[in-house]
């Protein structure tokens, strides 16, 4: 007999989005009214206009896509409400930027300051200010000195996968203290949040995310991250990286969240 997804596991993408747009990735046992509150976290990368390379963007195009998703009704909420679990009603979305690449200041200055939108960047330090990819050390400090919060993204930018541990467990363990430390000199503030480069992670690399003193950790997988903590898994939240690929599929994600009665 089909009794549809049960609300007593998490449920899968298809069975949760693909009815209701709903995923919740945490813990079992919750009243469907606590899924109320919750907010899709997207990331997206570099803004060079390039249509070859699928998670860069032109500005124009950056900034049309905010305008669809503020158009639909969804207010942009920061990082710091989403990690305080600040979050009222489920039209939230939260705007990060992974990788410190060099377009990023010019995006922020003419998208998202004209629209109000405070993003918060995901940056790795083996990069910044060392070569043509990044922005430098002081702009990122200018971008912090106007609110902008800045989260970790490894040192290196590497898979901090179990196979790294392994390997090189010096190196794992730097791609998390060490990030921490430098992202936290950078910007002259404490760095409670990091994003999981390429998505990659594994039961130990959140332990010890966790140990580090990091507050909650982002993965690359389908999901909102709810007001009630216990819905959530701090360190391995959702997270969505927009690419000329899937955007059409988030478009219809966050259509049909906002359509629920
Ligand atoms: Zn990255």
């Amino acid at each position: 007999m089909n009794q549809g997804p049960s609300l007593e596991r998490p449920l899968s993408f298809v069975e949760s989005v693909g009815i209701n747009g709903i995923a919740p990735s945490g813990r079992q046992g919750f009243a469907p009214s606590d899924l109320s509150d919750r907010v899709l976290v997207l990331c997206w990368h570099t803004f060079l206009g390039a249509p070859d390379i699928n998670t860069d963007l032109s500005l124009a195009k950056f900034g049309a896509q905010l305008d669809t998703i503020k158009a639909l009704g969804y207010r942009f909420i920061t990082i710091d409400r989403v990690l305080a679990g600040d979050i009222s009603g489920r039209m939230n979305i939260a705007v990060t930027i992974d990788d410190g690449h060099r377009t990023v200041p010019r995006a922020i200055e003419r998208v998202l300051v004209p629209r109000g939108i405070v993003p918060t960047l995901f940056v790795y330090p083996a990069v910044l200010g060392t070569t043509d990819f990044s922005m430098s050390d002081t702009v990122l400090a200018q971008l912090v000195a106007t609110g902008i919060p800045v989260g970790a993204h490894g040192y290196h930018h590497l898979y901090v996968n179990e196979a790294l541990f392994r390997s090189q467990p010096e190196v794992f363990m730097k791609e998390i203290y060490k990030s921490k430390a430098r992202a936290e000199g950078l910007s002259g503030r404490f760095v409670l949040v990091y994003a999981y480069p390429y998505g990659s992670y594994s039961p130990r690399t959140e332990d010890e995310v966790e140990k580090a003193g990091f507050a909650a950790a982002f993965a690359v997988k389908p999901g909102f991250v709810y007001a009630n903590p216990g819905l959530n898994d701090t360190f391995a939240l959702p997270r969505l990286v927009v690419t000329h690929d899937n955007w059409a599929d988030i478009l219809q994600l966050l259509q049909r969240n906002a359509a629920l009665p």
